[in-house]
Protein backbone atom coordinates (compact mmCIF):
# COMPACT_ATOMS: atom_id res chain seq x y z
CA UNK A 1 0.00 0.00 0.00
CA UNK A 2 1.35 3.27 -0.91
CA UNK A 3 0.76 6.28 1.69
CA UNK A 4 1.03 10.19 -0.08
CA UNK A 5 1.01 13.41 1.64
CA UNK A 6 -1.27 16.22 0.87
CA UNK A 7 -0.88 19.84 2.14
CA UNK A 8 -4.50 21.73 2.13
CA UNK A 9 -4.14 25.41 2.38
CA UNK A 10 -7.50 26.37 3.71
CA UNK A 11 -10.05 25.19 6.84
CA UNK A 12 -12.69 23.95 3.70
CA UNK A 13 -11.50 23.21 0.16
CA UNK A 14 -11.60 20.42 -2.43
CA UNK A 15 -7.81 19.47 -3.39
CA UNK A 16 -7.33 17.46 -6.78
CA UNK A 17 -5.92 14.75 -6.67
CA UNK A 18 -6.25 12.65 -10.19
CA UNK A 19 -2.60 12.84 -11.36
CA UNK A 20 -0.85 11.82 -7.80
CA UNK A 21 -3.38 8.90 -7.74
CA UNK A 22 -2.75 8.02 -11.45
CA UNK A 23 1.45 8.02 -10.77
CA UNK A 24 1.04 5.69 -8.12
CA UNK A 25 -1.42 3.47 -10.11
CA UNK A 26 0.94 3.27 -12.88
CA UNK A 27 3.98 2.72 -10.69
CA UNK A 28 2.72 -0.25 -9.39
CA UNK A 29 2.42 -2.33 -12.22
CA UNK A 30 -1.01 -2.77 -11.64
CA UNK A 31 -2.25 -3.48 -15.53
CA UNK A 32 -5.95 -4.42 -14.55
CA UNK A 33 -8.27 -4.22 -11.55
CA UNK A 34 -9.21 -1.61 -9.36
CA UNK A 35 -7.69 1.01 -7.48
CA UNK A 36 -8.89 2.10 -3.78
CA UNK A 37 -8.10 5.63 -2.27
CA UNK A 38 -8.73 6.16 1.47
CA UNK A 39 -7.92 8.87 3.95
CA UNK A 40 -7.16 7.37 7.42
CA UNK A 41 -8.78 10.44 9.04
CA UNK A 42 -12.39 12.24 10.30
CA UNK A 43 -12.51 15.50 9.12
CA UNK A 44 -11.91 14.90 5.72
CA UNK A 45 -12.92 13.06 2.82
CA UNK A 46 -12.50 11.86 -1.00
CA UNK A 47 -14.98 12.05 -3.95
CA UNK A 48 -14.87 12.18 -7.61
CA UNK A 49 -16.55 15.48 -9.71
CA UNK A 50 -16.42 17.79 -12.17
CA UNK A 51 -12.79 18.76 -12.38
CA UNK A 52 -13.12 21.32 -15.64
CA UNK A 53 -15.46 24.18 -14.30
CA UNK A 54 -13.42 24.84 -10.68
CA UNK A 55 -16.35 26.50 -9.73
CA UNK A 56 -18.47 22.94 -9.41
CA UNK A 57 -16.09 22.34 -6.54
CA UNK A 58 -16.94 25.71 -5.10
CA UNK A 59 -20.46 24.81 -5.34
CA UNK A 60 -20.17 21.75 -3.38
CA UNK A 61 -18.06 23.20 -0.76
CA UNK A 62 -20.86 26.44 -0.49
CA UNK A 63 -23.99 23.77 -0.30
CA UNK A 64 -22.01 21.84 2.19
CA UNK A 65 -21.46 24.80 4.54
CA UNK A 66 -25.01 25.48 3.76
CA UNK A 67 -25.89 21.88 5.08
CA UNK A 68 -23.63 21.89 7.56
CA UNK A 69 -23.06 24.95 9.19
CA UNK A 70 -19.53 25.97 11.57
CA UNK A 71 -21.51 26.79 14.14
CA UNK A 72 -24.68 24.73 15.32
CA UNK A 73 -26.29 23.07 18.09
CA UNK A 74 -23.15 20.48 18.09
CA UNK A 75 -21.75 18.36 21.51
CA UNK A 76 -18.21 17.38 20.06
CA UNK A 77 -16.24 20.10 22.07
CA UNK A 78 -13.34 20.14 19.74
CA UNK A 79 -15.29 23.02 17.54
CA UNK A 80 -14.54 21.01 14.76
CA UNK A 81 -18.46 18.86 14.53
CA UNK A 82 -18.88 20.30 11.21
CA UNK A 83 -15.99 19.06 9.88
CA UNK A 84 -16.81 15.26 11.72
CA UNK A 85 -20.06 15.90 9.76
CA UNK A 86 -19.26 16.85 6.59
CA UNK A 87 -16.49 14.10 5.94
CA UNK A 88 -19.60 11.12 6.85
CA UNK A 89 -21.26 12.95 4.21
CA UNK A 90 -18.27 12.77 1.33
CA UNK A 91 -17.15 9.53 2.40
CA UNK A 92 -13.69 8.36 3.36
CA UNK A 93 -12.74 6.19 0.28
CA UNK A 94 -12.93 6.31 -3.79
CA UNK A 95 -12.72 3.11 -6.08
CA UNK A 96 -11.47 3.45 -9.01
CA UNK A 97 -11.07 0.80 -12.68
CA UNK A 98 -7.78 0.14 -13.83
CA UNK A 99 -7.53 -0.59 -17.21
CA UNK A 100 -4.13 -0.93 -19.25
CA UNK A 101 -2.11 0.42 -16.09
CA UNK A 102 -4.57 3.54 -16.34
CA UNK A 103 -7.28 4.98 -14.38
CA UNK A 104 -10.93 4.69 -15.78
CA UNK A 105 -12.78 7.88 -15.43
CA UNK A 106 -14.80 9.83 -17.39
CA UNK A 107 -14.15 12.42 -19.53
CA UNK A 108 -14.66 15.50 -16.90
CA UNK A 109 -14.11 13.19 -13.32
CA UNK A 110 -11.42 14.12 -11.26
CA UNK A 111 -10.89 12.85 -7.33
CA UNK A 112 -10.87 15.48 -5.28
CA UNK A 113 -9.60 15.16 -1.38
CA UNK A 114 -11.97 17.54 0.04
CA UNK A 115 -10.74 19.03 3.15
CA UNK A 116 -13.05 20.13 6.09
CA UNK A 117 -10.58 21.34 8.99
CA UNK A 118 -7.79 22.53 7.31
CA UNK A 119 -4.87 23.40 7.15
CA UNK A 120 -3.51 20.41 7.59
CA UNK A 121 -0.78 17.71 6.12
CA UNK A 122 -3.06 14.84 5.31
CA UNK A 123 -2.59 11.43 4.28
CA UNK A 124 -3.99 9.72 1.20
CA UNK A 125 -3.26 5.45 1.34
CA UNK A 126 -3.59 3.98 -1.76
CA UNK A 127 -3.90 0.20 -2.47
CA UNK A 128 -4.27 -1.61 -5.59
CA UNK A 129 -6.43 -4.20 -6.33
CA UNK A 130 -5.31 -6.45 -9.27
CA UNK A 131 -8.41 -8.50 -11.13
CA UNK A 132 -7.59 -12.45 -10.76
CA UNK A 133 -6.57 -11.67 -14.85
CA UNK A 134 -3.64 -9.77 -13.63
CA UNK A 135 -2.11 -12.17 -11.38
CA UNK A 136 0.55 -14.40 -12.76
CA UNK A 137 -0.07 -17.84 -14.14
CA UNK A 138 1.30 -20.12 -12.02
CA UNK A 139 2.00 -23.48 -14.33
ZN1 LIG B 1 -13.05 16.73 16.45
Amino acid sequence: MERLSVSTRKRREMVEITSLVAKTAKGSGVQEGCCLVFVPHTTCGLTINENADPSVSDDILRTLEKLVPARGDYRHTEGNSDAHVASTLVGHSVLVPIHKGNLVLGTWQGIFLCEFDGPRNRQVWIKMLPSIQDQPVEL
